[in-house]
């Protein structure tokens, strides 16, 4: 497994042989990442992943300075996937200080929910992986859909810039009690860890409500925030959205149109979110 630092080692390693296949990431590994890693094993000869922590998706007040960073077992856990080469960039390699900033907006996906609780993040998003994508110029890069947002606006950007890549969306890995495996789950306390089940049993009653014929997206919403709050989270949004345009629904009608519920919730300084996507 190769390790390149700069852009120039990056291109030099990929301009020749077989097709690419790429996983961004921020680093601190865990199987859910493990599972993209496989999944583009599947899909190109070659897998890149880069471990990057952008400092530009991180708001002001958010984590960027003490999220984990846990080097050398990120490398043996891509080593052990069997990964090619993985992009390891100091901040200053991706944004010298003398560049200009650039920004990819995409207004009707990057103004609600997540962006309402995190101003500039999507931007900020966009902005690394349109830089990632044009060093490593995959033919596939796998995003998760535990990120549903994210995976929205990654696609409207490839689609509406016209990107040469083609965006493979992987499902969300959870623990054995159904926490959505995260890199800042690590931040939980034990008692923390606890309650931060809420999340999936507020999934698995809007799951419930959707099988027994529940039309109302209200309904729904305030048993999720009911479940959320009852397991001691301070509620960020709790809500069913269609699920490509993610706007608000007037029925939620799975069989006509997929739906997602979106949840995002803190418990004391950790902030988790999740979702899960219904269609017939
Ligand atoms: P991150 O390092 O948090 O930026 O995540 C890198 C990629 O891994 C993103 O595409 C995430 O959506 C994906 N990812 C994070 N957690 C999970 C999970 N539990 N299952 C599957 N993919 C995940």
């Amino acid at each position: 497994m190769l390790v390149a630092r700069t852009i120039a080692e990056v291109r030099k390693q990929l301009s020749h042989g077989p097709g690419v296949a790429f996983v961004p990431t921020m680093g601190a590994l865990h199987r859910g990442h493990v599972s993209l890693m496989e999944r583009a094993g599947q899909m190109r000869p070659r897998v890149v992943v880069s471990i990057f922590v952008n400092p530009t998706q991180f708001g002001p007040n958010e984590d960027f300075s003490k999220y984990p960073r846990p080097l050398e077992k990120d490398l043996e856990l891509c080593r052990a996937a069997g990964v090619d080469l993985v992009f390891l960039p100091e901040v200053a390699e991706i944004f010298p200080s003398r560049e200009l900033p650039v920004l990819v907006d995409i207004p009707d996906l990057t103004g609600t929910l997540e962006a309402s609780h995190r101003p500039g993040h999507f931007g900020g998003v966009c902005r690394v992986v349109a830089k990632l994508l044009h060093i490593v110029k995959p033919a596939v890069a796998c995003f998760g859909e535990k990120d549903y947002q994210q995976l929205a606006v990654i696609r409207a950007m490839v689609q509406g810039l016209n990107m040469d890549v083609a965006i493979e969306p992987c499902p969300t890995l959870r623990e054995a009690d159904g926490l959505a495996m995260s890199s800042r789950n690590v931040y939980l306390t034990p008692d923390q860890r606890l309650q931060a089940v809420g999340l999936y049993k507020a999934i698995l009653q809007a799951e419930k409500m959707i099988q027994e014929g529940e039309t109302r997206p209200g309904s729904i919403e305030r048993e999720m925030a009911n479940i959320v709050a009852g397991h001691g989270f301070e509620l960020d949004y709790a809500v069913v959205r269609d699920a490509q345009s993610l706007r608000p629904v007037e029925a939620v009608r799975p069989s006509d149109r997929p739906v997602v519920c979106l949840l995002a919730a803190r418990l004391g300084a950790v902030r988790l979110i999740d979702n899960r996507v219904f269609a017939s």
